[in-house]
């Protein structure tokens, strides 16, 4: 594998080119470590935790042959075409109690959904099926073939057999699978910890006093969510002032505390956009020779420049100060980088929400040679298909926008301009934002 500082170099060679953003994600996909410790938990501690290791299931599931449904057990090899089936009946099998008498050729018990099959019979008819008259059972011709309504033993899953990946993000449904199995608890990676702060003079906590030119962090509430979301432990490190000395003492504590760092703000080319320079002095200091610093300028909009290097082992991603490009480069790199320090599989529905095809019902412009992320509304039209309108002003810093918003539309590098009535990609936020 190459090293940091061969990759560094490689992509230095673009500037001062736009990157196009699937090469940046390939170099995040080598830069990031992966995870090392895992630990077990009970299950309800463990949703949204990723699999540190497959579950192998120990059981067949379901465990027995059983009914799909609640009426009459009998043996399907008696039943005739065009014939009716007369049968006896002989007892009944609730759930959870077998039956265990003796079921002859001709007879036939009452059967109720999950009970398990007496041995000899396999097949089903579900009670409003069948014609009953004391313990007489008929059934008409036609209304159940053998087999029917019968739930085999190991069909779900096979004892030995993989139940969920190594990797997997724990989603309600895998809690209810665990259970299923009757394991308790299981074992996931440590969660992440992330730390991060905001940096600029003008950046206000919420709670002090206002003043001329100054701003509230948003950033740091947005990244708060997003990272809450995909179930990270959050270091909150404040708001951190243009000041070498205050901004080295916080990479130095970010990296001491967390397992990656993430800051918004001061990666342009401004007056007091200091970030890279201590970026760049204490990744050197640190890590001699690893040139562990890479600024871009991404071929994306919003969010041109970004800033990504490592604090000894600790990557670190220097956003940029819009709150909206804070955000849309949160999706587009971060959070890729962070599941795959988490160890999730990259296919895990958790980690890649699928990019929907909708109709666009509106022009946009869109310059062929960069990524676009536009703010947008996806809907439902009447005739059932998915449209997607943009919610206007796209400056990156208008937040409004991004709460109207349901979801992006993403022009990928290459694609020009949209004319209503075009299909494009769209990312809904659903479990994402
Ligand atoms: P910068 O990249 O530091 O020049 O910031 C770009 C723009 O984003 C400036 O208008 C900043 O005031 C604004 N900005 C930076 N950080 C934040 C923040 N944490 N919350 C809200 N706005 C911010
Ligand atoms: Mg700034």
């Amino acid at each position: 594998m190459k090293t940091l500082a061969q990759i560094a170099a490689e992509l230095q060679g673009y500037e001062p080119q736009a990157l196009p953003a699937h090469t940046v994600n390939a170099f995040l996909a080598q830069m990031v470590p992966l995870p090392r410790e895992a630990e077990d938990v009970p299950l309800m501690q463990a949703l949204g935790r990723v699999l540190a290791a497959p579950v192998i299931s120990p059981i067949d599931v379901p465990a027995h042959d059983n009914s799909a449904m609640d009426g009459y057990a009998f043996c399907g090899q008696a039943l005739q075409p065009d014939q009716p089936l007369a049968l006896k009946l002989v007892g009944t099998a609730l759930a959870g109690e077998a039956y265990r008498g003796a079921v002859a050729p001709g007879q036939c018990i009452r059967i109720m959904t999950g009970a398990v099959m007496p041995a000899g019979l396999d097949t089903v008819v579900p009670q409003e099926m069948a014609v009953v008259d004391g313990t007489q059972i008929t059934i008409p011709p036609g209304a159940v073939r053998n087999g029917d309504n019968r739930r085999a033993r190991g069909e779900d899953l096979q004892q030995g057999t993989v139940a969920l990946a190594k990797g997997s993000v724990l989603a309600p449904a895998s809690l209810g699978l665990l259970a299923s199995l009757g394991l308790p608890q299981v074992r996931v990676w440590r969660r992440l910890r992330v730390a991060y702060f905001s940096t600029g003079d003008e950046i206000l906590s919420l709670g002090e006093p206002v003043r001329e030119g100054a701003v509230f962090d948003s950033n740091r509430y947005t990244v708060w969510g997003m990272l809450q979301r995909m179930g990270v432990e959050c270091v909150d490190l404040g708001v951190v002032p243009d000041e070498p000395a205050q901004l080295e003492a916080a990479f130095r504590l970010a990296a001491a505390r967390a397992d990656a760092i993430i800051t918004s703000g001061g990666v342009s080319v401004g007056e007091a956009d200091h970030t890279k320079a201590m970026m760049r002095k204490i990744a050197q200091s640190d890590t001699p020779g690893e040139g562990g610093v890479v600024f871009w300028r991404i071929a994306m909009r919003p969010g041109r420049p970004m800033a990504v290097g490592r604090v000894g082992r600790i990557p670190l991603f220097g956003l940029p100060g819009n709150p909206v490009a804070v955000m849309v480069t949160f999706l587009a790199f971060v959070r890729p980088a962070l599941w795959q320090m988490m160890g999730a599989n990259p296919d895990d529905p958790a980690v890649a929400p699928p990019l929907l095809k909708a109709r666009s019902t509106v022009a946009v412009r869109k310059k062929a040679g960069r990524t676009e992320y536009q703010r947008a509304i996806v809907s439902v039209d009447a005739a059932g298909q998915l449209g997607v309108q943009t919610t206007g002003d796209q400056g990156s810093g208008v937040l409004r926008s991004m709460v109207r918003a349901n979801g992006l539309l993403v022009l990928h590098h290459e694609q020009g301009n949209v004319a209503p009535g075009d299909l494009v990609d769209v990312m809904v936020f659903a479990g994402v934002l």
